[in-house]
């Protein structure tokens, strides 16, 4: 598992950084966003070191199929019968974190987008 000094997420990862985690397994971590936008907000990232979407090759297919498959089961365990999956890709796209990660809100009705 590649540990990127200076990633935020990679110290959450390696538990330097506290966490409120939700869902763990060899490839994946799942937490409270610190800064909530809905009732729950929740961030997925995967444990390696991925910058963001543009940064995956064809050798991740399993790991973004294993991911996307897993944020339905961690919203399920939190009692989100509908929820919002968004990743935001690059400085222009609004990302701020830069090691991929996919939000999960719900919790309340959110607005239409
Ligand atoms: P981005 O704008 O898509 O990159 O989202 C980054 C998210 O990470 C924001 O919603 C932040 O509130 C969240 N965030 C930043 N630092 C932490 C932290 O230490 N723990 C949990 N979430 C964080």
């Amino acid at each position: 598992m590649t540990d990127h000094a200076d990633c935020l997420f990679c110290k959450l990862v390696a538990g330097d950084i506290p966490a409120n985690v939700v869902y763990e397994d060899d490839q994946l971590l799942a937490f409270h966003d610190i800064a909530p936008k809905a009732d729950t907000h929740l961030l997925v990232i995967p444990k390696r070191h991925i910058v963001n979407l543009n940064d995956l090759s064809a050798s991740d297919a399993e790991l973004m199929s294993h991911l996307m498959l897993t944020i339905p089961t961690i919203a399920r365990q939190q009692q989100l019968t509908g929820f919002r999956t968004i990743t935001n890709t690059g400085a222009e796209g609004g990302q701020e974190v830069f090691h991929m990660h996919f939000h999960i809100l719900g919790g309340a009705q959110l607005p239409g987008f």
